[in-house]
């Protein structure tokens, strides 16, 4: 049996099954699997292989089911073989598994010795985030601290019981304790009495800092507008929205429109973050308007952890903002002193316990597009579950991006991603990266052979690379990964129509790409054509400032004469700001060249007074897709040659801005462009190359408009459309795409 079935309390259920069926023989992990021997009736083995589908605990994942008849055997009873665990092959490691309905049924009972804030069993409880090395035991994770006390021992040893060999198993009197820190204070118990206090700090509208399972959270109540932008200011924060946790699945939907698909996600032992659409009406209480303005999209999750439903049966407020803790562009805060001295001053109090994360861990984001959960950050829940490929990417290090980092490593076919590193801009977020590299090289034992970089010579994950000496390095145009990661979620490894929309990569020609049409398969790409190039004045700084991007393209769609238009947003500029603008484009002063679809949607939002300055990336191309209303068939012109141009969409969009069309109209009208521009540019490489397979990737295709309609377009033209659903389209995907391309190039001796 392959699949997730390691370290989810498997062997266990197998034997609990194998005893109700009355069969005999024997369970075993091994190497790449699981492996049961039975004796017993046809019937009876029947019987059992039934409900191993059907009732296997919530994180297992069987994959594949080998059945082999074999040689009649006796065996006395059904026992759970030792496995033969120290090679170098196991890497299945669990990834945290939100805290199940029996754990919560033992925690609300007050006989129950398990009435205990980090209760947990062998279908639930920290993983991943707890585990320093293989094999999964207790004394390699960081509840070795905590030695078990007779009764938790009996129960871990105990085969009938709910917590057999269930490492991270504890109870108040052996495990681990929250703590609280009021100013001077420190509560360490009894635990109701922290939780009432803690619940009486949010009611009050007070900032906690709260530790989790793989890291800590700022938190506050969702409702309090004063309390949202408190915390915005502690975490240092303009723009950028913060996940809201809501009591439970009913009074999330009063905030949210909520699909069955999306449903099961938010539900899911996995717990991600949910994108979910707002409701239109308002009701009582209204959510802080300060936790995603501008946006109609609200991050979403459901309790996970025993403490945050501690927490809420106590707190007055049906949803809390529970925001990553730690200052903006630094990780995920893991450490109690470091929390202390960096928190104690800016917030109400700090909710601690002495259990160690070791592998820090941000919560996951998805989305659900075409009933498809989508991942937009692949973290707690999903990190590190093996993504199976069909190449062999043994020994290869894949670095990713630079943006939104996540890094992988090949063992076998497998490919194991890290969890979200965030943006290798700051000191601390590079060392993590580091850190985290090495971490994961140790623990799933792999000794690179090979490595897999951007081509972008500048950055941190390219030098980092370079710090590994005498290994071959492979480099990967950043386009050329995106769409290498799609083919190899999806098991393609042929020549394939690749489209790579997003904001910025290295291009071969030293612009800045982020509109490509591919014909490519693993190995090497040709660029058949790309949306127009325009001056990005100010270089980085005009993906910061939107404005700059429309000044561009209103210039190249207009010439001078643009400045007499009389846009709103023209008056909320300077004209000499404008000017220098005009003269730096004129002279190619700080002006590189991009043909990034994201400083398209930048302009346009510009233009539409959405946003001039971004308070965090894609907040214009976020806000523009957020007016989409209603569907609409209406389109503006695009110019078609050598390259795809938009000067006669801007004209348009600025005649209507001036006739007064709403512009909810015109953000619909100018998505619809791009998906048609997208499926005019598509239809005619099949028509020269005859290539029918379509590939969508890059940060663009996170958008739900730009996604269903072009593949549903694309697709009623008899295309067969391959999309992201395991890695992100984003940045974070990157490192697949990277590791598929050394991985071809090293079965074609080209490394
Ligand atoms: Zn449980
Ligand atoms: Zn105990
Ligand atoms: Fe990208």
């Amino acid at each position: 049996m392959t699949g997730l079935v390691q370290g989810v309390g498997f062997r266990p259920f197998v034997y609990r099954l194998a005893s109700k069926f009355n069969l005999t023989g024997w369970v075993q992990n091994t190497n790449e699997n699981v492996q049961i021997r039975l004796s017993g009736t046809k019937p009876e083995i029947e019987n059992f292989l039934k409900s191993l589908e059907t009732e296997a605990p919530s994180a297992a994942k069987i994959e594949k089911v080998i059945l082999e008849d074999l040689q009649p055997e006796q065996f006395p009873t059904f026992s759970i073989r030792k496995s033969d665990d120290v090679s170098d092959h196991i890497t299945e490691i669990s990834p945290d598994i939100a805290v199940c309905q029996e754990c919560l049924d033992d925690m609300a009972d007050d006989g129950n010795r398990r009435n205990y804030a980090f209760v947990n069993c062998t279908n639930c409880g920290p993983r991943f985030t707890i585990i320093r090395d293989l094999p999964y035991d207790r004394d390699k994770t960081t509840m070795q601290d905590f030695p078990m006390c007779a009764a938790c021992r009996q129960e871990y040893e105990n085969i009938s019981d709910r917590r057999f060999h269930a490492q991270p198993a504890a109870c108040a009197a052996c495990g681990p304790q929250y703590e609280l820190y009021l100013k001077e204070n420190r509560i360490i118990e009894p635990m109701n009495r922290i939780v009432d206090l803690v619940a009486k700090c949010i009611t009050d509208g007070g900032i906690l800092l709260i530790k989790g399972l793989g890291g800590m959270h700022l938190a506050c109540d969702a409702f309090s507008d004063i309390a949202v932008e408190k915390l915005r200011s502690v975490k240092r924060r303009d723009g950028k929205p913060f996940a809201v946790m809501f009591r439970d699945v009913d009074t999330l939907k009063q905030y949210a429109t909520v699909s069955a698909q999306e449903e099961q996600s938010l539900l899911s032992w996995r717990r991600p973050i949910v994108l979910l659409k707002k409701n239109d009406h308002d009701i009582q209480p209204t959510l802080s308007k300060g936790i995603s303005s501008g946006l109609n999209l609200l991050g979403v999750m459901l309790p996970y952890l025993p403490f945050h439903h501690l927490l809420f049966q106590q707190i007055k407020p049906s949803a809390i903002v529970l925001t990553s803790g730690n200052f903006s562009n630094e990780p995920i805060l893991i450490d109690n002193q470091e929390a202390l001295s960096q928190f104690t001053d800016h917030v109400d109090a700090l909710v601690l316990h002495n259990r160690d994360i070791f592998n820090r861990t941000d919560d996951s984001v998805v989305r659900i597009i075409e009933g498809k959960e989508r991942l937009m950050r692949r973290s707690r829940g999903y990190v590190p579950s093996p993504i199976r490929t069909k190449l062999d990417t043994d020994g290869i290090l894949a670095f990713g991006a630079e943006l939104t980092n996540c890094f992988c490593i090949g063992k076998g076919q497998n490919v194991i991603f890290s969890q979200h590193i965030g943006d290798l801009q700051g000191l601390a977020t590079t060392v993590f990266y580091e850190e985290t590299i090495a971490q994961f090289l140790r623990l799933f034992r792999v000794k690179p052979s090979l490595l897999a970089v951007d081509m972008h010579p500048e950055y941190i994950s390219t030098k980092t690379a370079l710090t590994f000496c005498d290994i071959p390095v492979v480099q990967v145009q950043h386009h050329h990964a995106h769409i290498a990661a799609c083919m190899t979620e999806n098991h393609l490894d042929e020549q394939v129509i690749g489209v790579a929309l997003d904001g910025t990569g290295y291009g071969d020609d030293g612009n800045i790409w982020g509109s490509e049409f591919f014909l490519c398969d693993l190995n090497t790409y040709t660029r058949i054509t790309h949306f127009e190039y325009v001056p990005m004045p100010g270089g980085d700084l005009a993906a910061e400032e939107p404005w700059r991007m429309a000044v561009s393209f209103l210039y190249k769609a207009y010439g001078r004469s643009f400045t007499n238009l009389k846009l709103p947003f023209l008056q909320e500029i300077e004209p000499e700001k404008t000017e220098t603008l005009i003269r730096m484009i004129d002279r190619k002063i700080n002006c590189p060249l991009t043909s990034g679809t994201g400083r398209l949607f930048d302009a346009v939002a510009s233009l539409l007074g959405l946003c001039q300055v971004a308070s965090f990336q894609a907040e214009g191309p976020m806000r523009l897709e957020s007016l989409i209303q209603k569907y609409s068939g209406d389109i503006y012109n695009f110019d078609t040659g050598e390259t795809i141009g938009f000067d006669t969409t801007i004209r348009g969009i600025i005649d209507d801005l001036i006739a007064g069309v709403e512009i909810t109209m015109i953000a619909t009208k100018f998505h619809n462009t791009i998906n048609t521009a997208i499926f005019d540019t598509v239809n005619t490489i099949r028509k020269q190359s005859g290539k029918n397979k379509v590939i969508l990737s890059g940060g663009v295709f996170q958008n739900k408009y730009i996604l269903e309609k072009t593949s549903m377009l694309l697709r009623k033209n008899n295309f067969e459309v391959y999309t992201h659903s395991a890695v992100p389209s984003n940045d974070g995907g990157i490192a697949l795409g990277q590791l598929a391309v050394a991985s071809k190039r090293r079965e074609n001796k080209c490394v």
